[in-house]
């Protein structure tokens, strides 16, 4: 037998470059539908998957007939193609099963390996397969070595290249996740590449072999040019298809975004809207609660909008609140919010622990720079703000606060406009809204929505707890706790007074009862209205209530606000004549913002003065604060009254008012109105509601007052 010589196939080296590509593009299409697989749902994940494998298994398959254009054989080859379809499905198949395995679970280095095996054993059969199917006789020579290193070529750039896109994608900063998957497609592409001419080195051809199918249906070239255009179509349209998807996905985010948007912040002015803004101040309160600070909302209305809007047009309007907009946001500090809340309104949150002074700084400020003159397509235009501020807990429940701030710009807009107030009761203006409340109010007493919290009083020269402020709290079903400071008002002026305030009477009694029996021998302030002065049984009820549950009447305050106490001047001096004469102790609320004489004054047989909070909480910044406090304190030694300071919030404030001589001090600083239970906890176990009011001087000062 003639010694046969063993020859390889060629490869045109300008082939090589078709052979890489073919090899990059269908390894990219594949990672990039590979990488879908994982983000979705199981049917549209399956789809990615067909079309991974489809792209891949053809780019392998067509390597094959791109690597072979040009063949050796003297008479050309040709293909039976049975084989060169199956071919085509097993290199699909490892494709679709190495997809799955790369990624259909979680990222592991063992999935990479067996992912990177079964391609590479794919890829490598799928060649077997198409050199198997030109019926070359004699035989092919298989030689091991090279289709080891075949298989090899595809298992390690399979798991290299399945690892890139993976496991880098997001992890290094600068890089897009589109050049992550080109570079690992580089990597797989050229290992396809590589195992087709590892492939082709190891189907050895015995020089005088034949093509048996040369004369076929199938030559070699013709073939050859039809896979590679067929599969470079279909790995375009793949590509294409994923681009559209991830072109689709993306607009389908920015709209999702701009949906978002649109419900969170107003199209014109790109600011938050009102629902916002609502949800940003119930968190600033809650936050503040815990933190025990305040927090300060101000309403903007535009005074003298509607005319420019009437007279310049809509599109001039919308460019004026535009400008009002940015020259809000340019005015505040960067952590406050600011937020359009109506046609011609805005609001403005502040970050930090709010004081009434810089809310009413700011208040200024941000009127000023609203008063300057807009320019408007040529046109000057200007206008003044009504602005309304509200503090939170000070004046009512978070979820009044936008409406009560409201409220109060419109107060100010109908006194004429361009300046700014807080709000104060009376100017929830709504009678709809005061009508509901009436209505709740009067079922609140019935429905046991009321309770009295208690705030200490301290002791000035030795900070012991000396006694304790009534204060009502209505837990409303609906608007959660509603401040005294809003329905003491209502109640007043439609009469219910006197019914809260006989619950009034009989609750602080009972719980003076209730602490006595519990070992704590406290001394109780109530608020008297000044309707109640009036009532005629007010005395008669404080007596029999008094008696009834064995208390001292001289534990009991009266507290009368000043200008109560100056009302009619002939008939409270008469209820009140009769409530000391009961042994009951009296104290004149607020004082300073009424106008006593001195000559009644004196009249008065009164026990203390509380001295109003707003000049404690001009303390430390007016002198003409300090002034007034220290004639105060003056005024009352000459006429024999204790002194008492409400709404102590610093330590500068206590100073101030130790020095300048007061009695009693009453504030936040040492502890805010609390329940009736937690009191005696404070007292009985040094437990109080707070750690930061476990103050040393405190609670060893209570047990004397607890066991007395
Ligand atoms: P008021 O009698 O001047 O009570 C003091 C108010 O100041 C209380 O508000 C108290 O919680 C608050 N306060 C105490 N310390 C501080 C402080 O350090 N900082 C600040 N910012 N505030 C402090 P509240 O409980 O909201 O009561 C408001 C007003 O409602 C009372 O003012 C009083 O006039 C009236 N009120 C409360 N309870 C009753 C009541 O049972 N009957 C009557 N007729 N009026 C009541
Ligand atoms: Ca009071
Ligand atoms: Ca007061």
């Amino acid at each position: 037998m003639e010694p046969t010589e063993l020859i390889a196939w060629r490869i045109e080296p300008a082939l090589w470059g078709a052979l890489l590509a073919m090899g990059w593009l269908a390894a990219y299409v594949a990672l990039d539908m590979g990488r879908r697989i994982a983000g979705s749902t199981r049917p549209t994940g399956r789809l990615w998957l067909l079309g991974g494998a489809l792209a891949l298994g053809t780019g392998i398959w067509s390597n094959h007939f791109i690597g072979l254009i040009g063949e050796q054989p003297p008479l050309g080859i040709g293909y039976g193609g049975l084989r060169s379809l199956a071919a085509w499905c097993v290199a699909v198949g490892s494709a679709g099963f190495a997809l799955t395995l790369a990624f259909g679970g979680r990222a592991t280095l063992l999935r990479f390996g067996l992912a990177g095996a079964v391609l590479g054993i794919g890829a490598f059969a799928a060649e077997v397969l198409c050199f198997l199917d030109l019926s070359m006789a004699p035989a092919l020579v298989w030689d091991p070595a090279w289709a080891a290193d075949a298989v090899g070529a595809v298992a390690i750039g399979t798991a290299i290249a399945c690892f890139i896109a993976r496991r880098m994608n997001g992890k290094r900063g600068g890089i897009t996740p589109g050049l992550v998957q080109a570079g690992a497609a580089v990597v797989l592409g050229a290992s396809l590449a590589g195992a087709h001419r590892a492939s082709a080195l190891s189907a050895q051809l015995i020089d005088s072999a034949v093509s048996l199918n040369h004369l076929g249906a199938f030559t070699g070239n013709a073939l050859s040019l039809l896979a590679a255009v067929g599969s470079v179509f279909l790995l375009g349209a793949l590509l294409m298809l994923s681009v559209m998807e991830s072109r689709l996905r993306a607009e389908l985010q920015t709209a999702a975004g701009r949906i978002d948007d649109a419900t969170h912040n107003d199209a014109l002015t790109a600011l938050p809207n009102r629902a916002s803004f609502e949800r940003r101040l119930e968190l600033a309160a809650a936050r503040a609660d815990i933190e025990n600070k305040s927090v300060a909302l101000l309403f903007i209305g535009l005074d003298g909008f509607k005319p420019i809007n009437d007279s310049f047009g809509r599109a001039v309007g919308d460019q004026l609140l535009g400008h009002a907009a940015q020259r809000l946001r340019g005015s505040v500090s960067r952590d406050d919010l600011v937020a359009r809340v109506g046609g011609d309104e805005f609001a403005v949150l502040m970050a930090f622990d709010a004081e009434k002074t810089g809310v009413t700084a700011l208040a200024r400020r941000l009127m000023a720079v609203l008063h300057e003159p807009f320019e408007l397509e040529g046109r000057h235009a200007q206008i003044t703000a009504s602005v309304g501020m509200v503090m939170y807990p000070l004046h009512g429940a978070h979820s009044t606060s936008l409406l009560h701030a409201e409220a109060a710009a419109r107060s100010v807009k109908r006194s004429g406009g361009a300046a700014c107030a807080f709000f104060e009761p009376h100017m929830v203006g709504g009678a709809r809204e005061q009508l509901e409340l009436l209505r709740d109010l009067r079922q609140a007493i019935t429905h046991k929505q009321l309770e009295l919290y208690y705030q200490p009083k301290i002791h000035a020269p030795s900070g012991q707890i000396t006694g304790a402020e009534a204060l009502m709290r209505w837990h409303h079903p609906t608007r959660g706790m509603v401040s005294p400071a809003i329905f003491i008002p209502v109640a007043e002026r439609y009469g219910l007074i006197n019914e809260l305030g006989n619950w009034l009477i009989e609750d602080a009694c009972r719980q003076v009862r209730l602490w006595r029996d519990a070992g704590l021998r406290m001394r109780v302030a109530i608020n008297l209205s000044v309707q109640q002065l009036g009532q005629e049984d007010l005395v008669p009820r404080i007596r029999e209530t008094l008696a009834r549950y064995r208390i001292e009447p001289k534990q009991l305050t009266c507290e009368i606000t000043e200008s109560a106490a100056m009302d009619d001047t002939r008939a409270t001096l008469a209820v009140i004549e009769q409530l000391v004469a009961a042994g009951v102790h009296l104290s004149i609320d607020d004082f300073g913002t009424g106008y006593s004489s001195l000559a009644y004054l004196r009249k008065l047989p009164a026990e203390e003065l509380k001295i109003d909070r707003s000049f404690v909480l001009d303390l430390e910044t007016s002198a003409d604060a300090r002034a007034v406090v220290d004639a105060v304190v003056q005024l009352a030694k000459a006429l024999s009254l204790k002194v008492v300071a409400e709404g102590v919030e610093t330590e500068q404030q206590q100073d101030i008012l130790r020095k300048l001589g007061c009695d009693e001090l009453q504030g936040y600083l040492f502890a805010k109105p609390m329940s009736a239970n937690a009191l005696l906890l404070w007292a009985m176990n040094d437990d109080g509601p707070r750690p930061i009011e476990f103050r040393d001087s405190l609670f060893q000062m209570t047990q004397p007052v607890a066991f007395h």
